[in-house]
């Protein structure tokens, strides 16, 4: 009987054992974007770094391509997501409750963690179209993106900004951005426009396998969206980025990393730390983060206040 019961102790110590550790283990989830743009090997490189130290901290990282930049605010609004890749117009609006996030209201719990890379709006047309700059789009076949992504919402804007209706275009498609180079190579669409870091995957591949170029952004309309938005500001895609032997003139946003409120500061402190004190190895992750430097990326483009967890970690690092 004495041998049954220390039997039993055992298993039950056993169990007790597993639950702790089950209770220590924790799992996050970071939602990014289209499989051939940045946001989704951003989420890649950072879980990364935080799985290469799971046995310590115990926190378990995975990067879940989404829709883009609102799914991912909205999804962690509702909870299900800890983390999230998103414009910087778009965290914008989502804390301050404007534009697309004017029906829900203030997102007040959202918290920025850190910036990333630059996101030029970026528009790639077929070397048949006949598209030479943004407004030569009217009248033509052109991907606005899917929705739920920040590519999307931007164009709504500067579809408002140029006076347009969504009748300007002959075709508004609302394709994922996976699937716009191949149907402008095919000759589906005349365009198609997102905002995305470069180098990027699929720009690569659509300039590199089609007879396509990339399309300057200018104008009045622009201009006056850069002046009147904290959030954008001029930008360049350099001469010999892709086939383009000439700077390309755009405008853009800034690609962050989000989060809520209601995930912890210890989750947040290990995940920041994960990428910063492996910076070198993070910026080798993508060619994107070649020209990042912390002191920036812990301040420019963020307009939720800092997680409490990211800010003790900048805070020992003597950033701020
Ligand atoms: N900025 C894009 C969006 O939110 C995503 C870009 C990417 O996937 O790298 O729609």
């Amino acid at each position: 009987m004495k041998k049954f019961l220390g039997a039993v102790t055992a298993i039950g110590l056993t169990f007790a054992m597993a639950g702790i550790a089950q209770a220590q283990q924790q799992f996050i989830s970071i939602g990014t974007g289209g499989v051939t743009g940045v946001y989704y090997p951003t989420g890649g490189a950072i879980c990364r770094l935080v799985n290469k130290d799971r046995k310590e901290h115990g926190i378990r990282c995975s990067a879940e391509s989404t829709g883009g930049s609102i799914y991912n605010i909205n999804t962690i609004r509702a909870g299900e997501l800890e983390f999230g890749v998103a414009q910087s117009d778009w965290q914008y609006h989502a804390y301050h409750g404007t534009s697309k996030f004017e029906d829900q209201g203030k997102f007040e719990n959202l918290r920025a963690v850190f910036s990333v890379h630059p996101e030029p709006v970026t528009v790639i047309a077929s070397d048949a179209s006949g598209v030479n700059t943004l407004t030569d789009v009217k009248g033509k076949r052109l991907n606005i993106g899917n929705p739920g992504s920040g590519t999307r919402g931007t164009w709504d804007v500067i579809e408002e900004a140029l006076g347009w209706q969504r009748s300007d275009l002959k075709l508004a498609a609302e394709m994922k951005s996976a699937e716009t180079g191949q149907a402008v190579c095919d000759g589906k669409i005349d365009a198609y426009f997102w905002l995305v870091g470069h180098p990027s995957a699929l720009t690569q591949e659509s300039l590199a396998t089609c007879d396509a170029h990339l399309v300057s952004v200018e104008g009045e309309a622009i201009d006056k969206l850069v002046a009147d938005n904290s959030f954008y500001r001029k930008a360049t895609i350099p001469a010999g980025m892709y086939n383009n032997d000439k700077d390309i003139q755009t405008f853009g946003v800034g690609a962050t990393f989000v989060s809520s409120a209601d995930v912890p500061d210890e989750v947040v402190y290990v995940v920041v730390k994960a990428v910063f004190e492996n910076f070198d190895d993070f910026k080798g992750l993508h060619p994107a983060f070649a020209n990042l430097k912390p002191e920036e990326m812990i301040k420019d483009a963020l307009s939720a206040p800092l997680h409490p967890g990211a800010a003790k970690y900048y805070k020992e690092k003597g950033w701020m």
